[in-house]
């Protein structure tokens, strides 16, 4: 893939397109920014593009370089992964080892990408700052993650930092939208999302459409048939698969709750739930807008209260008696 590929990350493109143009690229990297962002994407448009023949700012994607880096079998590029829950200090000694070998027997641009770099092991980061500080003007390092902060000041001042910006839900609905997603799946997970890659994520797994439907069904329940709320509850949430997911259960009860609000004010193109309309253009007016944010306060706290790990199905009934109350 090249650069173009990569949506809503200009700014990190254009510092890594000023070293490529130049000549004058850094020898370490760091990608940082939330999840599903297109760090890894963009890792390998940039390992792309240093290794393409042509030489430019973006890859050309035809020639032999480029096709071995799409086919994942080019030699030059090394990646690490965390083995188990931390990345550890034989990884990198590993890596160092692999590196000292090839040297002699290449000339071109060699690059190690590490995948979810702030679960280094301290041994493991003190290993990667020495192969750091002596560095080989053909050896580029790529540093993944979440959180630029958790890296050790040592090595972050060592590196570039390459910025990865949260998306707006308006920036990336259209585009998944192009793809043929699902409207009502795509309106949702882009509100519960930062990147274009974690909301496609979202509308591709099953328990996100089935958790969606679920908490549907409670809201419409939870109004009228209240004793039939607790058995859906209990039947399709604390005891399923889906009950690892109950924090997105009650983030999607907050979309629900401020698509009355949009309603009531009349900025119905900002609905979440647009296979509801219908439904949440009658019951909307059924409440004040204080109660539909209380409504919304409900949901924040029972997700903390949930984190915190308190009894979910206590949780979720005294939320949803709570909601019939307000
Ligand atoms: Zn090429």
């Amino acid at each position: 893939m090249n650069f173009l590929a990569i949506p809503g990350q200009e700014r990190a493109i254009r510092l890594l397109q000023n070293g490529l143009r130049s000549g004058n690229y850094s020898h370490a990297y760091i990608f940082h920014g939330p999840p599903g962002t297109g760090k890894v994407r963009t890792a390998m448009a940039f390992a792309r593009a240093l290794l393409c023949e042509r030489q430019q700012a973006d890859s050309c994607g035809t020639c032999m370089e480029c096709r071995k880096v799409d086919n994942s079998n080019h030699t030059a590029i090394q990646s690490i992964s965390p083995d188990g829950t931390t990345i550890k200090i034989e990884q990198i000694r590993e890596l160092q080892k692999q590196f000292a070998y090839r040297n002699t027997s290449t000339s071109s641009v060699q690059l190690y990408i590490i995948h979810e770099a702030e679960k280094m092991s301290v041994s493991a980061a003190n290993s990667l700052l020495k192969f750091l500080e002596e560095p080989n003007t053909r050896v580029v390092a790529i540093l993944i993650t979440h959180n630029g902060q958790a890296l050790l000041p040592t090595i972050r001042s060592r590196a570039q930092s390459v910025p990865f910006v949260p998306l707006a839900p308006q920036q990336m609905a259209p585009l998944l939208l192009q793809e043929g997603i699902s409207p009502p799946l795509v309106h949702a997970a882009v509100q519960l999302t930062a990147g274009i890659e974690a909301a496609k994520e979202l509308t591709q797994v099953n328990w996100f459409a089935e958790i969606r439907n679920v908490m549907i069904q409670l809201a419409k329940e939870s109004t009228g048939d209240h004793h039939s709320a607790l058995l859906t509850v209990q039947q399709k949430l604390t005891k399923s698969e889906l009950a690892e997911h109950l924090d997105t259960l009650l983030d999607l009860f907050v979309l629900w709750f401020k698509d009355m609000v949009h309603m009531q004010t009349n900025r119905t193109e900002r609905i979440v739930f647009i296979d509801q309309q219908e439904y949440i253009g009658k019951t909307a007016f059924s409440r004040d807008v204080s109660e539909w944010v209380s409504c919304m306060q409900g949901a924040m706290e029972t997700r903390n209260r949930l984190r915190a790990h308190v009894n979910a199905q206590l949780a979720l009934d005294s939320f949803l008696v709570s909601m019939e109350r307000r």
